[in-house]
């Protein structure tokens, strides 16, 4: 069963008198296991799908199965309580709290969930671990390289063990030798079993996907060009 099933979704913005058609007839599956880049220029929609994937926005018309449960029509509050059990979430701008070392940035989600300390420390400890910082946990993100702070910023997205880890653009604010050794971890995630959905305008970064679809003007193409 797909832990991702998208039909037929669309999005509309309103601007004064105007609609913005933002997705139109989006379908989309991710399996368990699959790493999925979806690849389009700025305007086309990424953002917009980014927050819908990530239970962020609800679309206009449309269904939204996400680990099997219909959530397209959500109320927000119910929507929030999904988002935290269901994404763990990467972004450009890593949004660590600089004034909280690694480990309590990658506590926060947990705190959010209601994880008791001691379990919530030692979750957190394994999820720096995983990404390599198992020796920095109590550096603070000032005392940490760009890509060091993306990696506690990916630990924090997997210390809940979410089902799917959402990087929208993660390696966009990294030169390129670190974007290379942010996308090898991702990859390596992604060979433990991690399943991953990747939002970038990069094709360099979009190939290290196991599959690529593109998004131009609010729709989705399979790579090649057939519309999915
Ligand atoms: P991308 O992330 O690929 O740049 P977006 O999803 O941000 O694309 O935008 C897709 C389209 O929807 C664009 O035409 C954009 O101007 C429009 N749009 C995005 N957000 C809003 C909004 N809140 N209100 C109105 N139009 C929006
Ligand atoms: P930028 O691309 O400007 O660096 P980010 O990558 O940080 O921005 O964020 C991309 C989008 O994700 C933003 O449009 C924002 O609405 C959303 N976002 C960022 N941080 C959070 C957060 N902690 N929780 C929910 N949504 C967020």
């Amino acid at each position: 069963e797909p832990l991702i099933r998208i039909d037929r979704l669309s999005k509309q913005y309103r601007m004064g008198g105007a609609t913005v058609h933002a997705l139109t007839e989006v379908s989309l599956q991710v399996l368990p296991g699959d790493f999925l880049a979806i690849i389009g220029p700025s305007g086309s929609g990424k953002s917009t799908l980014m927050h819908v994937i990530g239970c962020l926005d609800t679309p206009t018309s449309g269904s939204y199965w996400l680990d099997g449960e219909e959530v397209s029509r959500l109320k927000e509050n119910r929507l929030a309580t999904i988002r935290n059990r269901k994404i763990g979430f990467v972004f450009q701008s890593f949004n660590l709290l600089a004034k909280l070392s690694a480990l309590e940035n990658v506590e926060l989600p947990l705190i959010y969930r209601g994880v008791p300390a001691r379990q919530r420390k030692q979750l957190a400890q394994e999820a720096l671990d995983k990404v390599g910082l198992g020796d920095r946990v109590h550096h603070r993100p000032v005392e940490l390289s760009g890509g060091q702070q993306q990696r506690v910023a990916i630990a924090r997205a997997l210390a809940g063990n979410p089902p799917i880890l959402l990087a929208d653009e993660p390696t966009g604010a990294l030169d390129s030798k670190t974007s290379v050794e942010v996308m090898e971890l991702i990859r390596a995630l992604n060979n433990h079993g991690h399943t991953i959905v990747l939002i970038t305008h990069d094709l360099d970064v979009a190939e290290q996907a196991s599959r690529i679809v593109r998004i131009q003007d609010g729709r989705l193409f399979v790579e090649g060009g057939a519309s999915v």
